[in-house]
Formats: structure tokens, sequence, C-alpha cells
């Protein structure tokens, strides 16, 4: 893959915003260049992007001094995203490592022992799945491989939906507390052969955490790293302005990325999207998208869209799926529990969030201010 290295200085009055739909977003590229000045003298803005990791684009931006030393954090990023990637993989076996296939495979046959991360990961999954009564479930794998290859074969082509029946029959040890983690010995088992994970719903907050502490404790002061709509943001921006902008693109029926839904003003934490214009395919009309209930096994019905707040990004990433999931009484319990902020976007394109998400949030910031403009510029 070859390596992009941006070299950029903002003016203060350009909103960098780091879309969650970063195939829209150039801004931080188009930027025009000036000094930073006062205390944030000789710091500039640099970007690089990378499309190796959890199939998504990730982006880091970040303030550094030159360009040599943002290339040592870049290279933190790229670094601890592929190999977080390598170990969540579902799909791929990479010789010498074991990774969630080499879990997978093993199921109902042995234990095998696993790093570290994968099993921080699981337990935090476990957890996940007790306190959202089920609805976030990384046992669902049998279940999600349905899916996975509908949409597959769509993609060729060859589009039908699973029926009831199908997806019932895929469904029969999807208890995320059969997971046997074992940390005296450092392994994972899967104790059912039909048992299968899928992380996909947290890994890429997890790993964008993992990264930003990296960068924390490797020295960075300000920067941004963006996975596919898992934000996570370290310090300010040395730019003289309090927070970043991040854009959070709308979701559209057309897989249109350019739009934004609005611009969060944050200076620490994450920002996680969960969407239904992600991942999907479309048969009899209907939209079969890539979150499913583990109630009905089917896609979640009733919003396009939710955004969360939370100042960690795997917890984040959790939040955002099971709020995508839960009916809106028992979600909003959910976030209040762990202080967490959020914005809902039904299929009707009506939002709703939390008091806290509209102090962020830009178009909530002029609508209570009386000057919401239509179609104005965000
Ligand atoms: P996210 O974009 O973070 O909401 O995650 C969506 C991904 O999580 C899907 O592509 C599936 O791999 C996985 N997934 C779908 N439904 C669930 C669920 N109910 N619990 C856990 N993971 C899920
Ligand atoms: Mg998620």
């Amino acid at each position: 893959m070859t390596r992009k290295l941006y070299r950029l200085v903002p003016v203060a009055f350009v909103i960098a915003a780091l879309s969650f739909a970063l195939h829209a977003w150039n801004g931080a590229k188009t930027a025009s260049e000036a000094e930073t000045r006062g205390a944030n003298a000789g710091y500039r803005k640099f970007s690089d992007e990378s499309f190796d990791s959890f199939d998504t684009l990730v982006t880091f931006t970040a303030f550094t001094r030159d360009e040599a030393e943002f290339g040592r954090y870049a290279k933190i990023v790229r670094d601890e995203m592929g190999r977080l990637h390598r170990l969540f993989d579902i799909y791929h076996e990479y010789e010498g490592l074991i990774n969630l296939k080499t879990i997978n495979d093993a199921a109902g046959i042995a234990p095998v022992q696993a790093d570290t991360d994968i099993m921080n990961l699981l337990e935090l999954a476990k957890e996940a799945y007790d306190d959202t009564g089920g609805a976030f479930n990384v046992a669902l794998g049998p279940v999600l491989a349905i899916w996975h290859d509908r949409r597959a074969a769509a993609a060729n082509g060859v589009v039908s939906a699973p029926s009831a029946e199908e997806l019932q029959s895929a469904a029969v040890h999807i208890s995320a507390r059969d997971i046997r983690i074992d940390r005296e010995n450092s392994t994972v088992f899967l104790p059912y052969g039909d048992m299968r994970l899928d992380v996909g719903a947290v890994a890429k907050g997890y790993a964008a955490q993992r990264a930003a502490d990296m960068l924390r404790r490797s020295g960075l002061a300000s920067g941004i790293i963006n996975a596919g709509g898992n934000v996570v943001i370290i310090g300010p921006p040395l730019d003289g302005r309090e927070t970043w902008s991040v854009g959070v693109h709308a979701p559209t029926d057309d897989g249109d990325m350019s739009k934004l839904l609005d611009v969060l003003y944050l200076k620490d934490g994450s920002a996680v999207t969960s969407g239904s214009d992600q991942r999907y395919f479309i048969a009899d009309d209907r939209r079969y998208h890539h979150i499913i209930d583990p109630q009905t096994l089917f896609p979640a019905d009733g919003l396009k869209s939710v955004t969360v707040l939370h100042n960690n990004s795997s917890l984040a990433d959790i939040l955002s799926t099971a709020a995508f999931i839960l009916p809106m009484n028992e979600a909003r319990a959910l976030l209040a529990r762990h202080g967490a902020e959020a914005m809902w976007m039904t299929e009707d394109g009506e939002t709703m969030a939390t008091e806290g998400y509209k102090r962020a949030s830009k178009v909530e910031r002029e609508k209570s201010a009386g000057e919401m403009k239509a179609g104005g510029e965000l």
C-alpha cells in the first residue's frame, strides 16, 4: 500500500471537518497554509490515510513540529491498527498468528492460546452482552455469517434474503456467556462446534482506542484518528481552536457519503456512528443492512443511524451498535448508565439527541440560537 503523507497547515477559520464519510472528506487536504501562532507556534497539521485495516479508510491527523515526528506517530497508528485487524480477523489466517479465525475453527475441539487483546476484547464483549440484554452479541457469528454471505452474493448479482427458518437453524449456540476465557492459561474456548465469534461491532473502536492510548504514551499532544466512523481524539487542535470539528455524515439511500448531517465540536473522547447505510443489499425492495437484532435475527428496524459520544472508543462502538438495536427507552437507559451521549436518526429522517450531544452539536447550537439556516453551510 502506498503511503500518502500530506503536510497541512490550517487557517483558523477553516473547519477541518473530519467527516465520518471520509471518502467525501478532503477538508484538510485543501486547507490553505498558515503558521500557527502564540503557544502553538511551530506546530503544523499533517494527515495520513491508509486502507489496510478493518476494510475501512483510517485517517490520522495530528499537529506536530515536523513531518518526521508526524511519520513516527503515523507508523504507530498503522502498525497497531494492522496488528489488531489481523488478530480480530475471522476470515483470514496469517502465518504464525493465532487469531479469532483460529478460535472459531477450534470451536468444540480445544481451547486456543490467545493474545491479551483477544481476551480483553472478549471480556468486554461478554460484559456488554449482559449489559445490553443480549442485543450486543459477539457470539451471533453463525447468523451474521449468513447475512455476510448474502451481501457477498448480492454484490455478485445473486440477490436473495435468508428465510427465518435458515436463520433460526443457525442460531443454536449464540450465547456470549458460553465463551470461555481462561486468564490463568491465556486460552479462549468455544465449547460448541457450531459457535462462531464476530467482533465487527467493537473491533474498530477497540483498535482506535488502543492506537490513541499508544500515541498519548508516546508523547503526542494533539491528534485525531478516524477509523471508518470510529473517531478518537487526543487533545485539542494546536491551531488556536478549542475543539476539533468532526463531521457526522448524513445517512443516504444512494450511498452518497458527501453530505454532512452535523458537525461535532469535540476536544477529547470518542464519537462512533452505526448506520444502516454502511453495509447492505436490497432484495424485494427491502434494504437488508448489517446490524442484526438477535431477537428477530433480521436487520434492526426503525433507525438510519446512531452516533454515540463516550470517553472510551471501545464502549462508544459497543453502545452505538446496541442503541441501534434496542428500543429507544432501553437505549437511553443504557447510555445514561455509561454517561454516554447520543443522536438517533429514524428511518423517516427525524433526529433526536441527548442533552450532552446537543451541547457538542453545531446543528443543535444553531437551532437553539434561532439561526438555523435551511441548506446553510455547516
Ligand atoms: P457497527 O457498525 O459497529 O454497528 O457494527 C456492525 C457489525 O457488527 C456488523 O457488520 C456485524 O459484523 C456485527 N453485528 C451485527 N449485529 C450485531 C449484534 N447484534 N451484536 C454484535 N455484533 C453485531
Ligand atoms: Mg459498533
